[in-house]
């Protein structure tokens, strides 16, 4: 199984977490991968993918397992999205694969993964108090992150995948 030399550029989408602090304005929050087990992606850090099965695969991601980061193709994301009946209260970006790298009929699952670019659906019902908060707070990773309409979003994912 070849290792990705250059890294892939996929899409996904990621939960919003909200680590126990005293106040608000201490609030620290995280993009999660999935509400179980819950892997919380740290600032600035890509960590190797972790099987966690209850008996864990060899070397994740393994073929025949479902372990790894995940992202989608441009065009898979576009199609996901487009059939949304309503904006999504998560976050949506592109992401960096790479390490091994399993190739699925829509994307990739990775050893490795790190956001290159992060979005908060403006139009998903946050509030704009909120909306400002989480995309001040999300600058922690350290790569861009803007409030967008999904529209935009999704036009951004299409551009992408003509070039
Ligand atoms: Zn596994």
């Amino acid at each position: 199984m070849p290792d990705a030399i250059s890294p892939v550029r996929a899409w996904r989408k990621w939960l919003l977490w909200r680590l126990p602090s005293r106040t608000e304005d201490e609030e620290e929050i995280r993009i999660g991968s999935s509400p179980r087990p819950g892997y919380l992606w740290p600032p600035l850090l890509a960590e190797p993918a972790v099987c966690r099965r209850h008996k864990p695969c060899e070397g994740a991601p393994s073929q025949g397992c479902t372990c790894g980061y995940y992202g989608v193709q441009d065009e898979a994301f576009v199609e996901t999205m487009e059939c949304l009946r309503a904006v999504p209260f998560v976050v949506l970006g592109s992401v960096y694969l790479w390490g091994r790298l399993i190739v699925g009929e829509r994307g990739w699952r990775a050893e490795f993964a790190y956001p290159d670019r992060l979005y908060l659906p403006s139009d998903a019902g946050w509030g704009d108090a909120k909306l400002r908060h989480h995309v001040k707070n999300l600058t922690s990773y350290g790569v861009p992150v803007q409030a967008e309409r999904l529209e935009a979003i999704v036009k951004a994912a299409r551009r992408r995948n003509r070039t």
